[in-house]
């Protein structure tokens, strides 16, 4: 093609240019490196990429050099907020040129960050650069302190042993953990340069990606209006839409939503209300609840009472309440509330997919006769959607798979996009008619200081719309993935079971299980040396990754998980 065309330089290169990816590969993680951007960060940087994907795809931190020349402030600040948009918070701004005290005191009062002015250099040659340098070296130094607060440079670990107590982790012992100095998309980045996916979702959380530029772009937003703000007798627009938004996933008209802060209480929240609406329709002997075998429902008291796993909960059997726990069976729950009739007040269940137990699952089929049951004893019907909620699974809630509707649902870690923690649960117009009353004696008194956080909120609303607006088509195709790759594991001599339902990929062992057991501990090893961070539930080995995860990870974590069956 001429160049008289007007074809861009890299169109008329006529070859291919390095991936962001590839550029990142190359850089050597130790020593210091400084990018310029040629024509700024939006200009491109190969056929499909612009500069901003190398940026982000290195992680390091950022520096906004801007001119100070007229125009700095819109200049400045339009190019910050494209920044942020893309996830790009930079550690610092540098005004060159001319010194303007307005623009620097503006710029760094509207954007929070540090401003520095420098001046260029009196001539461009190496005496000139080093004269400039040393007359500035006080502002110099401060960015570079800057810089290096941002990376950090110190081994945290033994600090971390002296002062943190992690969460289901033994105070000696235990491997130091992973530092992890920033996440982005699906990966999460170490501070000794590793960059491993989180092929776990942080907790089952992270729903599209880390730093979801949409998501992050609104609590940016959101933030400049709300902080905190309490939910008594006060209420705010983002928690009215996320509470339609949500009843909107029901087959209700009517109901209402609680909201709470993490899936803990939210499952404390449906006990409470199960067991006092009986006490309004006047069965207060209904005190028992029904759970399922290898069911997980949170730490707190109700929710260990109904959960009620013996290594992680026996040490307060003596204090939790009274509940059945059945196989997961219509059968068997048939059984137990004909032989307790008339006590039992809710029987609670994590739909299709038992997460913490093991990632067990089980057929709509099944989860639909659990459900009849319930209605021909007529008692209500807890669906605890915390791990499986916002499309893990599928459809909007596992229990949708069923054709089946609630009498309250549980929702927590994906609701704000895993970005910040909130919780609701969903409770049905029957549940709602039994408080419908202005006697006290009949209020609901329950809530946290952080019940409803107006950004969470601001979080959840937009991951709702966008839910909706645009069904997620991971769920189907991980699934699909998952089964092509996984089938050749069925029938290994090592592999006892494989279980795949949307995102969800799990792979038991027959080996020893027990959420102790040593091959936990081999496996996910072997999965961390490869890149891939997982979590094993004992002789479970299980990946569920956000939505955004690229087909070349998913590849990665499968590869991983493989390799990990036949070491351990
Ligand atoms: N219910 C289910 C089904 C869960 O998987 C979990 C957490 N893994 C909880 C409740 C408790 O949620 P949280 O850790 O947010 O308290």
């Amino acid at each position: 093609m001429p160049a008289s065309s007007g074809s861009t330089p890299i169109a008329r290169a006529r070859r291919s240019l390095p991936s962001a990816a590839e550029i990142a590969r190359q850089v050597p993680s130790t020593s210091p490196l400084l990018i310029e951007t040629f024509g700024g960060p939006f200009s491109p940087l190969n056929e499909t990429e612009s500069q901003i994907d190398l940026i982000r795809e290195l992680a390091l931190p950022t520096v906004l050099i801007s001119s100070s020349k007229i125009g700095a402030m819109g200049r400045t600040l339009a190019m910050l907020r494209a920044l942020r948009a893309e996830g790009i918070v930079p550690t610092a701004v540098v005004l060159m040129g001319e010194a303007d005290e307005h623009a620097r005191a503006r710029i760094a009062k509207e954007s929070g960050l540090p401003v520095a002015p420098l001046h260029f250099p009196s001539t461009f040659d190496a005496s000139g650069i080093r004269e400039s340098a040393s007359k500035q070296a006080s502002a110099l130094n401060e960015i570079v302190v800057l810089l290096s607060a941002t990376r950090p440079v110190v081994d945290h670990r033994e600090a971390d042993r002296q002062f943190v107590w992690h969460p289901y982790t033994p105070l000696r012992g235990a491997e130091p953990p992973l530092e992890v100095i920033g996440a982005r998309e699906e990966f999460l980045h170490l501070a000794d340069g590793r960059k491993v996916i989180d092929a776990i979702s942080s907790w089952w959380t992270i729903l599209h990606g880390h730093l979801d530029p949409h998501l992050m772009g609104v609590l940016e937003q959101a933030s400049r209006s709300f902080d905190h703000v309490l939910f008594a007798g006060v209420t705010h627009a983002p928690a009215i839409r996320v509470a339609e938004l949500l009843l909107q996933t029901t087959l209700w008209s009517g109901g209402r939503v609680f909201f709470s802060e993490n899936g803990s209480t939210a499952v404390e929240v449906a006990l409470k209300m199960a067991y006092q609406v009986w006490r309004h329709r006047g069965e207060p002997n209904r005190t028992l609840f029904v759970g399922f075998e290898d069911g997980y429902h949170g730490d707190t008291f109700g929710a260990m009472s109904v959960g009620r796993d013996p290594l992680f909960f026996g040490n307060f059997e003596p204090l939790l309440f009274k509940v059945e726990r059945v196989p997961v069976s219509a059968e068997r729950l048939d059984e137990v509330l004909t032989r307790q009739a008339g006590k039992v007040a809710a029987v609670i269940i994590e739909p299709l997919v038992q997460g913490a137990g093991g990632m067990r699952m089980h057929s709509p089929w099944e989860l639909r006769a659990i459900y009849e049951v319930t209605r021909k004893h007529g008692v209500l019907f807890i669906a605890d959607e915390v791990m499986t909620g916002c499309h893990r699974t599928g459809p909007m809630w596992a229990f949708q798979a069923a054709g089946i509707s609630p009498d309250l649902i549980c929702t927590a870690k994906t609701l704000a996009g895993g970005i910040l923690p909130l919780a609701a649960t969903l409770a049905s117009p029957a549940i709602v008619e039994a408080f419908d009353t202005a006697d006290r004696e009949k209020t609901f008194f329950h809530g946290h200081s952080f019940t409803a956080h107006p950004l969470a909120c601001s979080l959840a609303a937009a991951n709702l719309e966008r839910l909706r607006n645009e069904p997620p088509t991971a769920p189907a195709r991980f699934q699909q993935f998952w089964n092509e790759t996984f089938a050749e594991l069925r029938g290994h001599p090592r592999v006892r079971d494989v279980r795949v339902r949307g995102t969800i990929a799990a792979i038991e062992l027959e080996v020893p299980g027990g959420y102790l057991a040593k091959t936990a501990q081999a496996m996910r090893a072997c999965c961390l040396e490869q890149g891939v961070f997982l979590r094993p539930l004992g002789n479970v080995l299980y990946a569920l990754p956000p939505f955004g995860t690229r087909e070349e990870s998913l590849r990665r974590i499968a590869a991983a998980m493989k390799k990990a069956v036949e070491v351990a």
